[in-house]
């Protein structure tokens, strides 16, 4: 006898691709669907990360669903606030939030043969069932604490940046921050700006262009309210420009290495007219190929670092005291506020973010490191049917996530319109299938900066732990969306 399980779906992860999916099911007419959330309220990354300076760097008008656009933006970059009242808009306008429960920690799924459906652990000792489980738990949602001898014994203020204190004064402190990737970048000009000494620890310059921001005026505002077409192109156009720096100048590196050296030319030209020093430009100039990084867009990072109360360190800190920084050369800096913008750990615990145990007991995170990391069309893996993997190997396409998120509601529709074509409840993709896709990629990486470029300095989030660039999806945004709307939906099998 089969148990109808407590759910049809269980989505992880109540960001944006979290609600993406529960959008398509609701649409696909699967509604009996729970949304767990280690948080205490929806929006993923959007709700984690409050830190001065936030905002999205890909711009607004890509960067948000196609089928919800916000003619309201305040500026052409909206700041990270915006992102989470848009995040609760679509909620309530989609009606997500009878699906969601916030401080719902996962640890953990396995898959039940006989049941044909997923049991899900919650932490404190609950057990869910469900015919479908959808993990949307993001690349950047581990914080990493960063490995360094003595750290625990700093007696002063320890912020990571996906941890804000809002009820913290930074005014007149004397500050560290660690790391100089995109957060840095958005972080270290506003801390600068209240603190009375900043040290800014950079183990790796990032690059970084112009961005061409500022505020929407609000005729403009309301004419994509009153003609969305007007909106719609506007998205295409940005769409476009990002696709184009995207796959000329990353993926088909081979093809066009001068659309990357004019990215980097554009780069260098930004850092000569903002900084002066030709010592301080040096330290600030990447030794990697642009684009093997995740670069940024910052017009007032720069110039932060002439400012008399803000020093760039780049001698590699040795260990941390109760109220300093000690570099390798011996020198002591003084601090008393220590604000951590050292990212996260996406290949050693977010692949996958929980543990989850497919069909003959194959547990996920083991396989794929002892394999390669692949997953069909970056969505399912063979051995783990009903499983919709949101984030997996090779498929984050393009620069704005939402390209992403969107593709993989495609897919989701045509793999669930053919169950129920078919009258079946069971999908898993074919291992053919599956290495086909992976084959397919790794041919397409051999054009890649991250193949052909010089990328070994980067220390890239986009390589694992074998140094395989296993992340992005090495196609363009198009052949994505294209993929997800006419895979062969012979590449599984179904029961
Ligand atoms: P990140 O790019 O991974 O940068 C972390 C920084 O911390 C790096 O400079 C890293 O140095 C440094 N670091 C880590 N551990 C360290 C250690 N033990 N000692 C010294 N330095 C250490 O993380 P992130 O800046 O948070 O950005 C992550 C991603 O989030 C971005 O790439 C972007 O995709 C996204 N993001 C987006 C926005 C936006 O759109 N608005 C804003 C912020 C972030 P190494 O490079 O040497 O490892």
């Amino acid at each position: 006898m089969t148990v109808t399980p407590d759910y049809d779906a269980i989505i992880v992860g109540a960001g944006f691709g979290g609600m993406g999916a529960a959008i398509q099911l609701n649409r696909l007419g699967i509604t009996n669907l729970v949304i767990l959330e280690r948080e205490d309220d929806l929006g993923g990354t959007w709700h984690v990360n409050r830190y001065p300076g936030l905002a999205v760097d890909i711009a607004s008008v890509t960067y948000s669903y196609s089928f919800e656009p916000n003619p309201y933006w305040s500026r052409l970059f909206a700041p990270g606030a915006e992102l989470k009242r848009y995040a609760e808009h679509v909620a309530d306008k989609y009606r997500l939030r009878r699906h969601m429960r916030f401080g719902t920690v996962v640890d953990g799924a396995t898959w039940d043969d006989r049941a044909q459906a997923w049991t899900v652990r919650v932490r404190g000792g609950e057990r869910l069932t469900a015919r479908y489980l959808v993990t949307a738990t993001g690349f950047l949602s581990q914080p990493r604490m960063p490995d360094i001898a003595g750290i625990d014994t700093f007696t002063g203020k320890v912020i990571h940046s996906t941890a804000w204190d809002d009820g913290y004064d930074l005014t007149g402190r004397r500050a560290a921050v660690i790391g100089t990737g995109a957060t840095a970048v958005q972080l270290v000009p506003e801390v600068a700006s209240q603190v009375a000494e900043l040290t800014v620890y950079q183990r790796t310059p990032i690059w970084v262009t112009p961005k061409l921001d500022g505020p929407i005026p609000r005729p403009l505002q309301r004419l994509f309210a009153r003609v969305p077409l007007a909106q719609r192109i506007a998205r295409l156009l940005n769409t476009a420009a990002l696709e184009a720096i995207m796959v000329t100048g990353v993926l088909h590196y081979r093809h066009a290495q001068l659309m990357n050296r004019g990215a980097e030319r554009l780069a260098r030209a930004h850092l000569r007219r903002q900084i002066r020093d030709p010592e301080l430009r040096r330290k600030l100039t990447p030794d990697y190929s642009f684009g093997c990084k995740r670069p940024t867009f910052s017009n007032d990072y720069f110039p932060t670092f002439n400012k008399p109360n803000v020093h760039l360190e780049t001698t590699p800190i040795d260990h941390v005291e109760p109220t300093a920084i000690v570099t390798t050369d011996g020198r002591r800096t003084e601090i008393d506020t220590l604000l951590l913008a050292t990212g996260f750990n996406l290949w050693d615990v977010n692949f996958p973010a929980i543990e989850i145990t497919g069909r003959e007991s194959r547990d996920l995170g083991s396989w794929w490191r002892a394999n390669r990391f692949q997953a069909y069309e970056g969505v399912t893996i063979p051995y783990f049917p009903n499983l919709i993997s949101l984030n997996s190997p090779y498929s984050y396409s393009g620069l704005s996530y939402f390209t992403t998120i969107e593709a993989q509601m495609r897919h989701m529709a045509r793999l669930f319109g053919e169950l129920r074509r078919r009258d079946v409840t069971t999908f898993e993709v074919k291992q053919a299938a599956n290495d086909d896709f992976l084959a397919k990629m790794r041919a397409r990486l051999g054009d890649s900066v991250f193949e052909l470029g010089s990328c070994s300095t980067a220390r890239s989030y986009y390589f694992n732990q074998h140094g395989e660039p296993a992340l992005l999806r090495p196609t363009s945004t198009l052949n994505a969306r294209r993929a997800a709307a006419t895979f062969p939906v012979t590449d599984y099998a179904y029961a």
